[in-house]
């Protein structure tokens, strides 16, 4: 089967891979339909997320059609649309049942295999193994509750961006009439501004330097900003006589975002950061931080439990994100789908790869 592959530090590859088989008696075989392409896909090709092993093929976003279960797999059978959570998850033990799925004693990301070859390899191909299929897929319907279709890449979405979106607005506390700050309007900084307004935010602030990305934000009824303290300030100072934003999203993964998020906050502030952060450590202010009694919620979105929640809003049509979907291109031409996404060319916001004509089983 064709498949996109992490080939050197800063490439891809289009490559023939042997089709996955299944490993263990609760696998199931996915034959995918669109897959995405990720920030954190990036982080991987581009060697700060280290430990993955040329070769592996990359992406964690998907929705297709189940191809085959294991004897143990229940709940699904083939020819089920589903979709994905990135990571894989039992259901059953200590963080799983605090919805903690990102902790999972036994979860592994998609698209992520070490050089001992333990992982499971991802979802930019014809075919992907997904392990604990019946606590990880979720099934899909057909048709929103108007009749219109059910898109993939409108489902696909909650596999990672919109549930890692909204999982850190509600960590950073966002409710009615709060005054966010968003830093950064890559895909998920652009879902954070969706899903901060749908939970009641009065004002969204959105941070970004590439002006067209400033521009959808807008469009979403947020006030875009350059990224520039001053400038950030004093857009957030207006809207809150002085204090600062009530709920802040870092939604880049850098320290400099992680700055101006921590500048951005007033006294009492939650952060939630979004961003994967890969740097070996951070220069945190204290002293600040202190003073504004400030609360940093990192880490890995548990997607899983999202899916359930928000596919309700995606079917009675309170949530419409598929517009941020800029670029599909064919599975075939996914290195170009990467130079386009990380180039920020063509206005390129999420960009998703996809099997077609669709192998409908
Ligand atoms: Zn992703
Ligand atoms: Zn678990």
């Amino acid at each position: 089967m064709k498949a996109i592959v992490f080939s050197a530090i800063g490439k891809v590859a289009l490559e023939e891979r042997p089709e996955p088989r299944l490993l263990a008696p609760g696998d199931a075989l996915v034959r995918v339909r669109t897959a995405g392409i990720c920030g954190s896909d990036l982080h991987i090709v581009d060697g700060r997320d280290g430990g993955v092993r040329l070769g592996t093929t990359m992406g964690h976003e998907l929705v297709g059609f189940v191809e085959t279960v294991g004897p143990e797999v229940t709940g699904l059978a083939p020819g089920d649309r589903v979709v994905s959570p990135f990571s894989v998850s039992c259901g059953s033990c200590f963080y799983c049942r605090r919805g903690l799925t990102a902790r999972c004693v036994s979860a592994r990301c998609l698209g992520v295999v070490d050089e001992e070859g333990r992982g499971v390899e991802g979802a930019q191909a014809e075919l992907i193994r997904i392990p604990l299929a019946s606590s990880t897929l979720v099934k899909l319907p057909e048709t929103k509750h108007d009749g219109s279709p059910l898109a993939d890449e409108e489902a696909l979405l909650l596999g990672d961006i919109l549930s890692t979106a909204w999982s850190t607005v509600e960590r950073a506390g966002v409710s009615d009439g709060s005054v966010v700050a968003v830093v950064g309007c890559g895909p998920v900084g652009l879902l954070a501004v969706l899903a901060a307004l749908h939970l009641g935010a009065s004002a969204v602030v959105a941070v970004d330097g590439v002006a067209y990305r400033r521009e959808r934000a807008r469009s979403l009824g947020a006030l875009p900003c350059a990224p520039d303290f001053e400038l950030v300030r004093r857009a957030i100072d207006e809207l809150t006589e002085g204090r600062g934003a009530d709920a802040v999203i870092e939604a880049v993964g850098s320290p400099s975002a992680l700055d101006l998020a921590i500048a951005a906050a007033r006294p009492g502030a939650l952060i939630g950061i979004a961003g994967y952060h890969t740097e070996e450590a951070y220069p945190l202010a204290m002293a600040p931080v202190y003073a504004k009694n400030l609360t940093l919620a990192f880490g890995r979105a548990s997607v899983r439990p999202h899916i359930d929640r928000l596919l309700p809003h995606l079917l009675n049509g309170t949530l419409s994100p598929a517009a941020l979907v800029t670029h599909r291109l064919p599975l075939e031409e996914g290195v170009r789908g990467y130079e386009i996404f990380r180039s920020r060319s063509e206005g390129a916001i999420k960009v998703v790869l996809t099997n077609d004509p669709a192998p409908a089983p």
